[in-house]
């Protein structure tokens, strides 16, 4: 058990300074003041704000890349490069390379994260329509693999299948209906390349097909103007459009946000993700290729930072991109929000300089006054 005390509560709505009860992984209760307990692990917060702890639906935590040989493929995260950045709900996947890549692999690596304190899930599939799964269908692992969140897609990207409007239906119908059954919401998740036939096949699905938008989630739409703009329509009817920190964007992505909300889109339809470890190419001032590097996984907070300094947003609605939206899109009740029940998942932040001092995983420490604590096996 922990007993937080003095913590300037946002859940993501302000809730004032609470002390906040944490047992067997989740919170007990949340009051202005609560008596000592005998056993419970008491933690100051000084003050500090406290938010839900941040969920990062897109991180290829086996590695990505590839897009230059096999050297330029990037190797696997640690638990401890996602906790450093308060990062305690991680969805892997897979991205262009569902060959030298395992869905496999990747489900003994979220299974890995979890037992160092990370709350992890993931996407079966991978960019094309080919089967890349454990089972015999995407449906079948909605139902019976508990870590399976949705399925991984790519669109208008030279290097995905070309899917067809019935193709991208049967896969959605998979989604929908093994979660249906296992009692998950069931995404696809959709990356967004940048052909020009750009969203359309997905406005297609609701318009014409009349598919429930809350199960579409594309991602990388602030890779290019034109997508934006799509996806600001998208967003208007209803979906959830995620903007890539990391990687794939045209303009810095709180700018994005910025933008969005001045033209009628609702803070609560945005979310924001990494796409971390995906390769990328370090380039000089002409152009040139000189190197590679992975696309970094602590820019999301980094973004809401500059969502509060730069914007006119309150603190509750830019955590929101971080913490309620992405579980909204990901149907994690128990993530993504401070109140009773829920999971015990926490970042704690020095209101003087945003700093994250401290992040709490299923009530336990993972890093402590900017320190890590997380046992990494192999450092
Ligand atoms: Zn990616």
């Amino acid at each position: 058990m922990l007993l937080i005390k003095n913590a300037e509560t946002y859940a993501p709505e302000y809730l004032g300074k609470k002390d906040i009860l944490t047992g067997g992984g989740a919170i007990l209760a949340i009051a202005d003041r609560l008596s000592d307990i005998e056993g419970a692990e008491i933690i100051d917060a000084d003050s500090k704000w406290v938010f839900p702890g941040f969920i990062d639906q897109h991180v290829h935590v086996t590695g990505a890349g590839g897009k230059n040989g096999f050297v330029s493929m990037t190797p696997e995260l640690t638990a401890s490069e996602l906790a450093v950045c308060g990062t305690t709900t991680v969805v892997g996947l897979l991205g262009t390379d569902g060959a030298a890549r395992s869905i496999k692999t990747l489900y003994a690596k979220v299974k890995a994260l979890e037992q160092q304190g990370l709350t992890a899930y993931m996407y079966t599939g991978y960019y094309g329509v080919d089967p890349v799964h454990i089972l015999d269908s995407i449906q079948e692992e909605m139902i019976f693999i508990d870590k399976v969140l949705g399925c991984k897609i790519a669109i208008s990207d030279v290097r995905s299948s070309y899917p067809t409007d019935l193709e991208l239906l049967r896969i959605l119908k998979q989604v929908r209906v093994g979660g249906m059954i296992a009692s998950k919401k069931g995404i696809m998740h959709i990356h967004l390349g940048g052909l020009k036939t750009c969203m359309d096949p997905l406005f297609r699905m609701v318009e014409d097909y009349e598919f429930p938008i809350e199960h579409i989630s594309p991602t990388h739409v602030g890779r290019t103007k034109t997508i934006f703009e799509s996806a600001k329509a998208f967003a208007k009817m209803g979906g959830m459009i995620d903007i890539t920190t990391g990687a794939s964007k045209y303009t810095d992505p709180h700018l994005s946000v910025l933008e969005a909300i001045n033209e009628g889109v609702s803070i609560d339809k945005i979310t924001f993700s990494s796409d971390g470890n995906a390769g990328l190419e370090k380039r000089d001032a002409s152009g040139k290729v000189i190197g590679l590097r992975r696309a970094p996984v602590d820019q999301n907070y980094a973004e809401v930072v500059a969502l509060i300094r730069e914007g006119s947003l309150s603190v509750s609605d830019a955590i929101k991109p971080i913490t309620l939206n992405p579980a909204i899109n990901l149907g994690l009740k128990q993530k993504g929000r401070i109140a009773v029940g829920a999971d015990a998942d926490f970042c704690f932040v020095d209101p003087s300089n945003f700093e994250l001092t401290d992040v709490i995983g299923r009530g336990e420490v993972l890093k402590k006054n900017g320190n890590v604590t997380i046992n990494e096996p192999f450092s």
